[in-house]
């Protein structure tokens, strides 16, 4: 089924997510203060709005309560972000998505009772600094300040030895929750499970944990 989304502020961010919606046949309705930004997206959204998002009349004659799913991409107007962020959820907006520009606005997205805050820069320059560390890291996703899941490549020291052999949980306190092998994804695999070179393990954990774990197993 169908969600109806709205993407209020089509800068790099909102307007990769308009398109991406868009291309994936979703209704998109694109809402920018710029008129010249709306111009760019007439032919990409279903439909586009120029209206300041800080204006509560202007959200409600848009009837933005109606969308399944909102999303704030303001970035550099940190008053207008919250402000927007004030009014959709009085409104009651099924689900509501902002873009953080800071900690500090992070902080108070989430204290008005935002339902999902990003922080896209953030977040990828910490799954990039990963990668950076080594190519077998291929990716990190944060799930709260001291846990995350990590996509690693079976390391050296990994090679042609079970899971109950490296026993990964008992010595590193972190769990395997899936391991891929090409196109195959095994999930919760069985402990005889042995690895094989270019297996990926998704990896969930402590951060300290699965630090430890990469530093043993994972970087060559
Ligand atoms: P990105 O990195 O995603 O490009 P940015 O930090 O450059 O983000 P801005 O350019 O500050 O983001 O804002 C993104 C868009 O939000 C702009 O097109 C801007 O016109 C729009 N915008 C800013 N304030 C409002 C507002 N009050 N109502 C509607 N749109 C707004």
């Amino acid at each position: 089924m169908n969600k109806d989304f709205a993407v209020i502020g089509l800068g790099r961010f909102g307007g990769s997510i308009c398109r991406e919606l868009s291309k994936e046949g979703m209704h998109v309705l694109a809402i920018d203060s710029d008129e010249e930004r709306i111009n760019e997206y007439k032919n990409i959204a279903y439909h586009t709005v120029l209206a300041d998002s800080t204006d509560e009349d202007a959200l409600k004659e848009i009837g933005i309560s109606n969308f399944d799913h909102v999303v704030v991409a303001i970035g550099e107007n940190i008053q207008a972000s919250i402000l927007t962020a004030v009014i959709l959820t009085d409104m009651g907006v099924n689900k509501i998505t902002v873009k953080a520009q800071n900690d500090y606005h992070e902080k108070i997205l989430n204290k008005i009772g935002v339902h999902q805050v990003v922080h896209p820069e953030r977040d990828m320059g910490k799954r990039l600094a990963h990668n950076f560390i080594s190519s077998n890291i291929l990716d990190y996703l944060e799930l709260s300040d001291d846990h995350s899941i990590v996509e690693v490549k079976a390391g050296e020291r990994m090679i042609g030895k079970s899971l109950i052999e490296l026993d990964i949980r008992a010595n590193f306190g972190c769990n395997i929750v899936a391991i891929k092998k090409g196109h195959e994804i095994n999930v919760s695999p069985s402990a005889d499970q042995e690895l094989r070179e270019g297996d990926v393990l998704i990896v969930i954990g402590a951060d300290k944990d699965i630090t430890r774990f990469e530093r043993e197993l994972v970087i060559d």
